[in-house]
């Protein structure tokens, strides 16, 4: 078998998908995307297609080897994500070749369901204890929610409790059978952070994930060893290097990205690394069906496994949501807040071509808001 073709299609509401072609008439499908520069990863994406036209798309590992390293400059997140879905659609490509799911082909299922959890409330968290029960009526028993807008280096005491106010909201609306994920976004200088995690800690979040921005990735330690709150960071890591040091950190949770990490070879990779050290996998998925679907497919397989974050209703998804392209959505079915082993061969989903064509007739042009302070100074979104 060759692959002939790799066409990217970007569709709403901030996706970018991609369909791999074979001369057998299979075909892969991978989601290479960074949220906001999806042109510029369906650029990568393209340039990496001039060295794989024409191979035989078995080699996964072969080819990830020489997609990343190939072009003498390595890492950062449009190479990565541009090499992820490419990955993502090679092996849905191989588990249809043998009709397998890609689950199998990674050593077999572990476990018959995956954990998932939704998000509630928005960028700026408000009414968050209203949508947690909304969620938890739906059957879901786990949520995550932003911690905050946009802070400063050092905060005031207003600001400080309205944090612990949101979660302590949230926990007083859903009991404590429920569990609370609440995503500091890296808004949070590490003084802060230690001061609301150790505030936060008779309410029992789930995890605190990203106190830090990435390029302070050398201080989790540090902000681990100052609360019993499990910390979770690595949707900006995009590589197993990238991951080494923080896993030994103390974090309780580590959550790769398999669209921007290197796709489901280096976040399978990145998860037996996280085993060593005692470290829980929630893979990161605020994407589309494709992206969601190579997280399950490592899920089923992979022991250290914890939860798997879903973009369903996600803030993010306005026009379009995750079961949007799909022939049958129904393979996503949640049911008591987890979703079945999915059976079918590659990805295990039908991706619905027509409707993605429709779609990127429109494209879209997705960018993140850009916060200041009141000073008129940047503020981390
Ligand atoms: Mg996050």
């Amino acid at each position: 078998m060759k692959i002939v073709g790799l066409e990217t299609f970007l569709v709403a509401p901030r996706w970018c998908f991609l369909a791999v072609t074979t001369d057998e008439g299979i075909t892969g499908w991978g989601e290479p995307v960074v949220e906001g520069r999806a042109a510029t990863v369906a650029t990568a994406v393209a340039e990496l297609a001039e060295y794989l036209v024409g191979q035989d798309p078995f080699r996964i590992e072969d080819h990830w080897q020489v997609l990343t390293k190939g072009g003498f400059y390595r890492g950062g997140a449009i190479l990565a994500s541009a090499v992820a879905g490419v990955d993502q659609a090679l092996w849905d490509i191989k588990g249809k070749a043998l009709g397998v799911p890609v689950h199998d082909l990674l050593g077999g299922p572990v476990r018959d369901r995956m954990r998932s959890y939704c998000w509630v409330a928005g960028d700026d968290p408000t009414e968050a204890a209203e949508h947690a029960l909304e969620k938890k009526a739906q059957g879901f028993d786990a949520i995550k929610m932003n911690g905050s807008g946009s802070m400063r280096a050092l905060e005031s005491k207003r600001e400080i409790d309205a944090m612990v106010e949101r979660v302590a909201a949230v926990r007083a609306a859903v009991g404590d059978d429920f569990d609370i994920a609440v995503d500091f976004h890296g808004r949070t200088s590490a003084a802060v952070a230690r001061e609301v995690c150790r505030l936060l800690e008779p309410l029992h979040p789930f995890f605190v994930e990203e106190p830090l921005v990435p390029e302070q990735t050398a201080d989790y330690a540090a902000i681990c060893a100052s609360t019993t709150v499990p910390i979770a960071t690595g949707e900006r890591l995009y590589s197993r290097w990238d991951f080494r040091d923080v896993l030994g950190s103390g974090i309780a949770v580590a959550q790769p990205d398999l669209s921007h990490a290197g796709g489901i070879s280096e976040c399978r990779r990145i998860a037996a690394m996280a085993e060593v050290h005692g470290v829980a996998l929630a893979p990161h998925c605020p994407l589309g069906p494709i992206a969601f679907a190579s997280c399950l497919q490592v899920d089923f397989a992979t022991p250290n496994a914890l939860i798997q974050e879903t973009s369903l209703g996600i803030h993010y998804n306005q026009g379009s949501d995750l079961l949007d392209y799909l022939v049958d959505a129904s393979v996503f079915e949640f049911r008591d807040s987890s979703v079945a082993l999915l059976t079918g061969p590659g990805l295990g989903i039908e991706v619905d071509e027509a409707a993605v064509r429709r779609a990127a007739e429109v494209g879209h042009d997705w960018r993140n808001p850009i916060w200041r302070h009141p000073d008129g100074s940047f503020a981390e979104w």
